[in-house]
């Protein structure tokens, strides 16, 4: 706080010593991923980058899909896999090791975390976002910015606001109601204001409820900065910027990446001609000025520690997994037993998604590599290909292999051509061949156990055939070592759902009209989404919100409830005891 304010001090004298000039020269990115300096005040260039689970540093030519190179770094589980640990602690040391890279990289503010809600499994982009419920996304954020901050490097909340599909992101309008505003689209934001206190903010593409996010003076000004406190800036997303005079009048304080026509000129001419208040200007000013002064103090360069990193990306991955189904104990796999384990992804894992947060990792590893070091005998058969794809060959050699052992070990779900930033899914559905390699090895094998890789929730046609399903997500670069920990039972799976898995697309609230209703996207379904929905509904899912097994079992008891608080702040606690009474450790959310 001291340190805040003696840079927040330093910085409105540096913007009353300014020229116009200066002043509006900070309005835009220098370039696709640098922040204006000003050498007559010492003030600093300033790197920003991708991505909420991996630093994105681009070496070369700069792109935001995740086209070009970047240099190496830890890539960790997404957000929809590291939500499932429910554990804003772990986020934090996650937060702390991103931070690490990023001053390794002299980079000053990492672009993330991504709250958008979950509001439909479709979303292209969910298996950046944490969950159907804001107040987990809002924690699982607040715990990573702390994380990241700590270190000194800013972080960026995106996509404010109502950014939930991908189709026409650009230009769709998101109507929404002002209750659901407040409690399913907004809260997660709030939350992780109050409790992170982010450097920045990201505004969407989209508009909201008519009026574009970089303009959003009701989101900016009278929510984020009036009601919550929020202290940082406002950067667009990229190229997500209209009007130049508008967006700063309403409270945006940077346009991203560099502008190609000229916003420094127009914002300059609309001050002097008294469009645009001097203060404005000034205030928007003193703040990109702070964020400067407070990356000139940090200590960049400096190397860390990779090992530790990727050992922390295993644990983040081990602590998410989610058991799905365990019949008859299938899981774990006993020791010395024949192991058969198939699909592609078993030596070519998914392990991201596609567009601004691919990471290029320093290792990856695979779970047929890491299943080698354990007391297991296995063989491999590839069954399918990268895409999905199987021919009768592929499946009858996978077959074989499976035939007579005492587990198989499946690894299925997505390809990366199924889901991205920048498109949409068209349904719950797994590649046909993937199907139909589960349902034939399921037939000559009784002891099938499955292990997903996919970035959201997909329809299974065969979980009555198989006994086990672990949904380990895309579980970033140490995978396959979690995977074969959890899989052995050296780890006891420990995560639960962030999000619903409904049988079908068609089975969610917002179907009807999600993707569905062209620029004018209609969430005519309120605040009854995920679990909010199919609860009430009583509408049957394969898998609820907080699903998750475990090897071991637990007991509650002592349920209580204290009013104490209620009174003095409204508040009330529930607490129980709970209590590990099988054989093994565990951990229960
Ligand atoms: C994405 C942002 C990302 C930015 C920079 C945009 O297309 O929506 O999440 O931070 O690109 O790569």
């Amino acid at each position: 706080m001291e340190t805040d304010k003696r840079l927040d001090a330093r910085a409105a004298e540096i913007v009353s010593e300014m020229t116009l000039e200066e002043k509006t020269a900070l309005l835009q990115g220098k370039d696709f991923w640098h922040m204006e300096g000003n050498a007559r005040f010492g003030l600093p260039e300033m790197m920003m980058t991708d991505g909420p689970h991996g630093l994105r540093k681009q070496a070369g030519s700069s792109d935001h899909m995740g086209l070009g190179d970047s240099v190496p770094a830890t890539c960790f589980p997404t957000a929809s896999v590291s939500a499932c640990s429910f554990d804003p602690e772990l986020l934090e040391e996650m937060g702390a090791a991103l931070g690490e890279e990023c001053l390794r990289e002299e980079v000053g503010i990492l672009l993330g975390p991504g709250v958008n809600h979950k509001r439909s499994p479709l979303c292209g982009r969910n298996f950046e976002y944490f969950s159907e419920d804001p107040v987990l996304t809002g924690k699982m954020a607040a715990g990573l910015i702390r994380g990241i901050q700590s270190t000194g490097v800013g972080a960026c909340l995106k996509h404010f606001a109502a950014n939930d599909q991908e189709k026409m992101r650009q230009i769709a309008d998101s109507v929404v109601d002002e209750r659901a505003m407040r409690e399913i689209y907004l809260r997660q934001f709030e939350i992780a204001v109050k409790e992170g206190d982010p450097c920045a903010v990201m505004t969407s593409y989209n508009r909201i409820n008519g009026v574009y996010g970089s303009e959003n003076a009701e989101l900016m000004e009278h929510i984020a900065r009036s009601d919550w406190d929020f202290r940082g800036i406002f950067i667009t997303d990229w190229g997500a910027f209209n009007e130049p005079v508008e967006s700063y009048r309403n409270g945006l304080d940077l346009e991203m990446p560099g502008s190609c026509r000229g916003t420094a000129e127009i914002v300059a001419e609309a001050v002097r001609s008294g469009t645009l208040p001097g203060e404005t200007l000034d205030r928007i000013a003193a703040r990109l000025v702070s964020v400067l002064l407070r990356y000139r103090e940090l200590k960049t360069g400096e190397p860390f520690d990779t090992s530790a990193h990727l050992y922390l990306a295993q644990r983040v991955a081990e602590e998410s997994a989610v058991l799905l189904k365990n019949e008859r104990n299938a899981l774990p796999l006993r020791p010395g037993s024949s192991v058969a384990v198939l699909g592609y992804g078993a030596r070519h894992p998914r392990y991201q998604g596609s567009g601004s947060s691919r990471v290029n990792c320093f290792e990856l590893d695979d779970l047929w590599s890491a299943l080698s070091d354990k007391d297991l005998d296995c063989v491999y058969a590839e069954g399918f290909g990268e895409d999905g794809s199987a021919t009768e060959e592929q499946i009858s050699a996978a077959v074989e292999a499976a035939r007579g052992r005492d587990a198989v070990v499946i690894v299925a779900g997505l390809p990366d051509s199924y889901e991205s930033e920048g498109f949409d899914r068209t349904s719950l559905d797994m590649p046909e061949g993937e199907n139909r390699l589960i349902t034939a090895v399921a037939e000559i094998n009784p002891n099938v156990i499955v292990l997903l890789q996919c970035g959201g929730p997909v329809s299974m046609p065969w979980l009555d055939r198989v006994r086990a399903v672990l949904y380990a997500g895309l579980a970033g670069c140490q995978g396959g070592k979690a995977a074969a920990a959890l899989l052995t039972g050296e780890t006891v799976p420990s995560g639960k759902l962030a999000e619903t898995w409904p049988f079908r697309n068609e089975d969610a609230p917002c179907d009807a009209y999600y993707l569905k209703t062209g620029k004018c996207c209609q969430y005519r379904e309120s605040i009854f989404t995920g679990y909010r929905y199919y609860d009430s509904a009583e509408k049957p899912v394969q898998f609820p919100f907080g699903h998750g097994l475990s090897y071991t079992e637990f007991e509650y008891g002592g349920i209580a409830l204290s009013t104490e608080r209620l009174l003095r702040d409204g508040k009330m606690t529930a607490s129980f005891i709970v209590k590990n009474t099988g054989d093994c450790r565990g951990k229960e959310t």
